[in-house]
């Protein structure tokens, strides 16, 4: 048997480790696998019988070493507000689906899509996909960290081999495959999300326990289902009977606490990948607020912000003028926040850990989410008095006949 270390001194400062990956697909002795810690968050551990002591991974390993972005990339992106033409793809889709816009190019040109699929309920993990069947299960935010396993290594198969591919990741998840190719090739457009962070795995295994019953338990998840609406955050729990149940977000305890940003990875709260320039040639994210400007938008079936970072990328959406509507935005339009996004260290509180292996969930959400009853719901307090506010303010507004 193998010693794998408990601690690994393959991670300099371990609060910053993004569970990217990199070390592990860089190890050319294959000494590095990428575990859950006690937290619920991918840490590499290093088989010591394998290690030659190169160092590699340690030199290479991006936390802690600042704000990237490649020299070719504009500092100030082109903004579009866009989604796709097809409205069931944009349903089945977290934002406007041009992520699917975008896979559908390349798989029309002989290329493959590397994205994250749910293996199972509690997995979610990179995958490759060769056609349009297998690319749509890539469809959909996974609220979870999804395992990398050897995908940057198949990545550069694919990329030598002269084949067009697309990868779309986490803003951490595309940096690493840069690092990890060190060149940049002419066949590749990476894709990253908006992202404000992931949750700990601990949270979701909790949720799906749960909902276990002796006979019936969750087999599969959508966490943007829009049965009612784009901005809803309903969730669909698929179960092994065949059945399905459709909870909005006020009834979902995961997506409440996911939402409170109070139980994401050390290292999201500080996250040096998520302003601009970007690694990725694209970012794609959900418009929020955009109903302030254009009632117009298919507001229901979902619109996305698109960051346009290389020419690459422009010459890519203008082939797909057929599929997307693209309309350009500006930064004040943007979401609070922008592209800057990450998540309030304010709101981190990793003493939740503890308490999931004790307390309920309906206990902790209460508790962090400081939910209150409104009429018939059960509210965010500060939701709550944010939207009496907003309300007392469009009717002082009307009473002065300024709208
Ligand atoms: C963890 C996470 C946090 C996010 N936070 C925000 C946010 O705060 N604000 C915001 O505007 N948008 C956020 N997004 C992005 C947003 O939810 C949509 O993914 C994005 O707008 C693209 O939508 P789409 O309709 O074009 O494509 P979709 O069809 O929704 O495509 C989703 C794409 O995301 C990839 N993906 C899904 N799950 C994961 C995962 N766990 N890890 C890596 N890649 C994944 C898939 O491979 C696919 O390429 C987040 C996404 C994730 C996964």
């Amino acid at each position: 048997m193998s010693d794998i270390p408990k601690k690994a001194n393959v991670n300099p400062v371990p609060d910053l480790c993004m569970g990217c990956g990199l070390c592990a697909n860089l190890c050319a002795q294959q000494a590095i696998q990428m575990e859950w810690s006690e937290t619920g968050f991918l840490v590499p551990r290093v088989d010591s019988s394998k290690c030659v002591g190169c160092t590699l991974c340690i030199r290479k390993c991006p936390a802690g070493k600042g704000v990237y972005g490649s020299a070719s990339h504009v500092a100030a992106p082109d903004i579009w507000g866009a989604w796709h033409r097809d409205e069931s793809t944009r349903k089945l889709s977290s934002s406007g689906g041009i992520f699917s816009a975008l896979a559908e190019w390349i798989i029309s040109q002989g290329g493959c899509v590397f994205g994250v699929v749910w293996e199972d309920a509690s997995n979610a993990v990179f995958a490759k996909a060769e056609t349009m069947q297998e690319m749509q299960a890539m469809r959909g935010s996974k609220y979870t960290q999804a395992q990398v396993n050897g995908v940057y290594r198949e990545v550069k198969k694919e990329l030598l081999r002269g084949r067009k591919v697309l990868f779309s990741g986490t803003p951490c998840q595309v940096n690493a495959l840069s690092e990890f190719l060190g060149k940049a090739y002419d066949n590749l457009l990476t894709m990253d999300i908006v992202c404000h962070g992931v949750p700990s795995r601990k949270l979701l295994l909790k949720y799906l326990d749960e909902y276990r019953t002796g006979k019936k338990w969750v087999v599969g998840l959508n966490f943007r289902d829009k049965e009612m609406g784009w901005s809803s955050f309903g969730v669909r729990r698929f179960y092994n009977d065949g059945t399905a149940a459709f909870l909005p977000l006020y009834e979902d305890l995961y997506m409440q606490l996911f939402l409170s940003d109070s139980i994401l990875n050390a290292s999201c709260y500080q996250c040096p990948f998520v302003g601009a320039p970007r690694v990725s040639d694209v970012t794609l994210g959900d418009f929020w607020g955009i109903e302030r400007y254009h009632q117009d938008w298919p507001l229901q079936s979902g619109v996305s912000v698109v960051l346009v970072h290389t020419a690459k990328a422009v010459r890519v959406f203008s082939e797909l003028q057929d599929k997307v509507e693209l309309y350009p935005e500006t930064y004040e339009n943007l979401p609070v926040g922008g592209i800057k996004l990450h998540a309030n260290p304010k709101r981190y509180q990793p003493d939740i850990l503890e308490k999931l292996e004790k307390e309920p969930l309906k206990k902790i959400v209460i508790e962090v989410c400081d939910i209150v009853r409104w009429g018939p719901f059960k509210v965010n307090r500060k939701w709550a008095i944010y939207r009496m506010l907003r309300a007392g303010k469009r009717f002082v507004y009307r009473l002065l006949g300024k709208q």
